[in-house]
C-alpha cells in the first residue's frame, strides 16, 4: 500500500458495481472509500430489481387466488392495500440500506455522502473535499430516459413508479423493453388498467421471436391494451390531476393517473467532469473499457451500467469481483466473460433467455442451425383454468448440436434456467441435455426430452 494517496480505491457510485469491487477489495486489505449521492444499494436495490421483485410477487398473487379456485377453493378476494404493500416493501429496503451500511464499517470502508466529480486523474472533490486514490472504480449507473415531448413533465419512469404512495386505476406506459413488459404485467394483474404504447409492434425487441411474439401474445389476452406504431406525442394534466394524452395517429387518451416512461437508460456523467482526468467516453455517452473493465487511464476502471454493456445488476457484479481479484489478488487474467449471460424478464409469465437467438443465429450460421422446440401449459395452469402457455427453445449447432440459446417463457422459468446455462457454459450439447434424466412431473423436464 502507497500513502502517496488517500485511499489504494475510491469507487464512485455504491450500487451493485461500486460496492462489488470495494467489498472484494477491502477483504484483500485495501484502504478503500465508497462515494454516493442517493441511497446506498444503488438503483437495484432502492428502484429496480428489488422492488420490483416484490411487486412481481403481490401481482403473481392475484393469479394465485384465481387459480385457487379450480383447485376448489372458495375464496374471495375482499381487496389489495397498494399502501401496505408499499410500506413493506420500503421496510425490506431499508433494512437492506442499513446491512449494506454495517457491512462497509465492518470492512472498514469509509462511505463518503455526496458527488464526486473528478479533480485531476487521482483525485476526486466531494462536497468541497479532496480525495485521492491509487486506482478509482468508476460505477454511477444511469437514470430513466425521458423524451423530449410537450407535457413530458407531467409523466414518471420507473424511479416515479416506486414512489407512488397510492394504485393508479388507470396509466399509460411507454415502451417495449425490461421494464415496460415487467410493470404492465404488475400494474395489470393488481388491477389497474393499462395500455401499452408500443412504437413499433413488438415488445422486447432483441429477444428470441417466440419470446416476444408469445409474450405479446399474453400481454393482450391479459387485458391489457396495446397501441401499436405509436407514439405518445402530447401530454397534458388537469387542474384535478387528471392526465391525458395523444399520440401520432392523433389517438387520445382522457383520465389517467399516470403516464409511465420506460423507454430505456441514459449514462448520467456530467457531474462527474471526466474531462479532468480526460476519460474517454464513446460516442453514446458510456465510459468506454475494455475486457478488463479499464478506461483509458490505467488506474481508472468502470463497471456495470456506465459502461453501457450488458446492463444488468449480476453483470455489474461480477466485474467488480473480478476486478478486485485482478487488482489486488494477483489473478492477472481475471475478468468477466460477457458470453452466455442468462436474463431473466419478471413479464407475466416470466421470461428466461440465455445465448444466441434463433435469427442471430441463423443470420450468422445459415443451414448450420437445428432448432428444438415446444409448447405446453403445465399441469399447475391445465387444473387452475388459468391457461397460461409454457414454450421453450433450444438453438443447436452443428451436426454435434452445442446448445448455443435457450429460451423460456412460462411460469417457472425465472427458477428454471440458471442450471441451464452452467450446462451451456460448460459446452453442453442436445446429447448431453438428453442424457439427463428428466425430473418429472416437471415444466423443466421439457428441455431434456425435445424431439
Ligand atoms: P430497454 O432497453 O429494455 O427497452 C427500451 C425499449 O423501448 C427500446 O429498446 C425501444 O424498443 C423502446 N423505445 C425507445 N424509445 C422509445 C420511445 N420514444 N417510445 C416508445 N418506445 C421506445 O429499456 P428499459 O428502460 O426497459 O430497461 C433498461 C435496462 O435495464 C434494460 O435493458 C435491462 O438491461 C435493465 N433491466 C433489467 C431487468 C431484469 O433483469 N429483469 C429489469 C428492468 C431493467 P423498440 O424500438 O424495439 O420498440
Amino acid at each position: 500500500m502507497t500513502q502517496e494517496f488517500d485511499y489504494d480505491l475510491i469507487t464512485l457510485g455504491a450500487g451493485s458495481g461500486g460496492l462489488s469491487v470495494i467489498e472484494r477489495a477491502a477483504s484483500y486489505g485495501q484502504r478503500c472509500a465508497v462515494i454516493e449521492r442517493g441511497d446506498i444499494g444503488g438503483t437495484c436495490v432502492n428502484v429496480g430489481c428489488v422492488p420490483k421483485k416484490i411487486m412481481w410477487f403481490g401481482a403473481n398473487l392475484a393469479h394465485t387466488i384465481e387459480d385457487a379456485r379450480g383447485y376448489g377453493y372458495d375464496l374471495t378476494n375482499n381487496g389489495f392495500d397498494w399502501a401496505k404493500l408499499v410500506a413493506k416493501r420500503e421496510q425490506y429496503i431499508s433494512n437492506i440500506n442499513s446491512f449494506y451500511h454495517g457491512y462497509m464499517k465492518d470492512l472498514g470502508v469509509d462511505e463518503i455522502e455526496g458527488e464526486a466529480s473528478f479533480v485531476d486523474p487521482h483525485t476526486v472533490a466531494v462536497n468541497g473535499r479532496q480525495y485521492s486514490a491509487r486506482h478509482i472504480a468508476i460505477a454511477t449507473g444511469t437514470a430513466p430516459r425521458v423524451p423530449e415531448v410537450p407535457g413530458a413533465e407531467h409523466a414518471i419512469t420507473s424511479d416515479g413508479f416506486f414512489a407512488l404512495e397510492q394504485q393508479p386505476s388507470r396509466v399509460a406506459i411507454a415502451g417495449s423493453g425490461y421494464i415496460a413488459v415487467e410493470l404492465a404485467g404488475v400494474l395489470n394483474a393488481l388491477g389497474t388498467e393499462v395500455t401499452l404504447y408500443l412504437r413499433k409492434q413488438h415488445v422486447l425487441g432483441e429477444f428470441d421471436s417466440l419470446l416476444k411474439n408469445t409474450l405479446l401474445e399474453e400481454l393482450a389476452k391479459s387485458g391489457i391494451e396495446l397501441r401499436t406504431e405509436s407514439e405518445i406525442t402530447r401530454i397534458d394534466r388537469d387542474s384535478v390531476g387528471k392526465i391525458s394524452i395523444e399520440d401520432n395517429q392523433g389517438v387520445g387518451m382522457l383520465n389517467l393517473d399516470q403516464v409511465i416512461y420506460a423507454i430505456g437508460r441514459d449514462p448520467d456523467i456530467d457531474a462527474l467532469k471526466l474531462e479532468k482526468a480526460a476519460i474517454k467516453i464513446s460516442d453514446r455517452g458510456y465510459i468506454e473499457t475494455d475486457l478488463y473493465q479499464q478506461t483509458n487511464q490505467p488506474h481508472i476502471f468502470a463497471l456495470g451500467d456506465i459502461t453501457g454493456r450488458a446492463p444488468l445488476t449480476p453483470v455489474a457484479v461480477a466485474a467488480g469481483r473480478r476486478l478486485a481479484d485482478r487488482l489486488y489478488n494477483n489473478q492477472s487474467d481475471r475478468h468477466l466473460d460477457y458470453e452466455l449471460i442468462p436474463t431473466v424478464v419478471f413479464s407475466h409469465p416470466p421470461i428466461g433467455t440465455v445465448g444466441a437467438t434463433e435469427e442471430s443465429a441463423r443470420a450468422e450460421f445459415g443451414e448450420r442451425v437445428r432448432i428444438y422446440q415446444t409448447r405446453f401449459t403445465a399441469m399447475y395452469n391445465a387444473i387452475s383454468d388459468h391457461e397460461v402457455p409454457t414454450a421453450m427453445k433450444l438453438v443447436c449447432l452443428d451436426e454435434e448440436e452445442k446448445v448455443i440459446g435457450c429460451h423460456l417463457i412460462g411460469p417457472a422459468v425465472d427458477e428454471m434456467l440458471q442450471g441451464f446455462a452452467v450446462a451451456m457454459r460448460m459446452g453442453a450439447r442436445k446429447r448431453d441435455f438428453d442424457d439427463t434424466v428428466a425430473i418429472h412431473p416437471t415444466s423443466s423436464e421439457e428441455l431434456v426430452t425435445m424431439r
